[in-house]
């Protein structure tokens, strides 16, 4: 599979760029996971946007979410243009009732609830899920293929049960949000050598992160999570294809 990200930032986007989001690609089926501000944008560098197969939501906060509105016209607008499409579907858990009932617009998009213990199969992904600790209900998600996985923490602070969600995993996406003098300091983030531990402890083989803070030189955020991890680890560049 193909994993391109989107956005890596945290919180608001640098101008022309987008929050955190990747786009996950196996024998063309696009999968896009979080849909924050200014992914629609940045995503047509890549695909075109009914070239879109599925969407997967980790959790409602503005920076993962803010462009699931746009998504939305992109759709309608095809459709009075006389080109209708299937209507796509926005996985996303419905602990929160009201964001959830927003995936789906028109018949043009669809939301599909997920739960943590759901398997899902997605396209050519099987699809799993593990609650992280966030302000608000929040799912980590597993996409394997093949054999091959990818495993993305989503947004969280540290907690044990993402060792065993990413066991073994060959990508592991972490968030880094912090910077390490605001560890501790910032409730719902990891900093860049907590993502190192997990990697470490979970036996990765590769980590990219992501969800980074605009301010400062995120790097130190990379050094920290190698000084932990001794495998490779980069911060993720906008564009670029891993291929897992
Ligand atoms: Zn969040």
């Amino acid at each position: 599979m193909k994993v391109i990200p989107i956005g890596i930032w945290g919180g608001y986007p640098k101008a022309n760029s987008a929050t955190s989001s990747f786009l996950i690609e196996h024998d063309g089926f696009h999968c896009l996971v979080d849909c924050g501000s200014g992914v629609l944008a940045s995503l047509q560098n890549y695909i075109p946007l009914e070239k879109l197969d599925a969407v997967v939501i980790s959790h409602y906060h503005a920076d993962h979410i803010a462009d699931i509105g746009s998504l939305q016209f992109s759709r309608i607008i095809n459709y009075y243009l006389g080109k209708p499409a299937p209507p796509l579907p926005i996985y996303g858990h419905d602990q929160d009732v009201e964001n959830f009932a927003k995936l789906s617009y028109k018949e043009q998009t669809v939301g599909v609830p997920i739960q943590e213990t759901d398997v899902l199969h997605i396209g050519p992904f099987e699809v799993s899920f593990c609650e992280t600790t966030h302000p608000v209900y929040c799912l980590a998600m597993k996409f394997t293929v093949d054999g091959r996985s990818v495993t993305m923490t989503a947004d969280t602070e540290w907690r044990d049960e993402l060792v065993e969600f990413a066991r073994d995993t060959d990508l592991l996406i972490s968030e880094a949000n912090l910077y390490e003098e605001h560890l501790g300091k910032s409730p719902g983030h990891m900093a860049g050598s907590e993502a190192g531990r997990l990697a470490k402890m979970a036996g990765v083989k590769n980590l990219l992160l992501t969800h980074l803070p605009l301010h400062g030189d995120p790097t130190e955020i990379l050094h920290a999570a190698s000084n932990v991890y001794e495998g490779p680890a980069e911060l993720a560049v906008v564009g670029k294809v891993y291929e897992v």
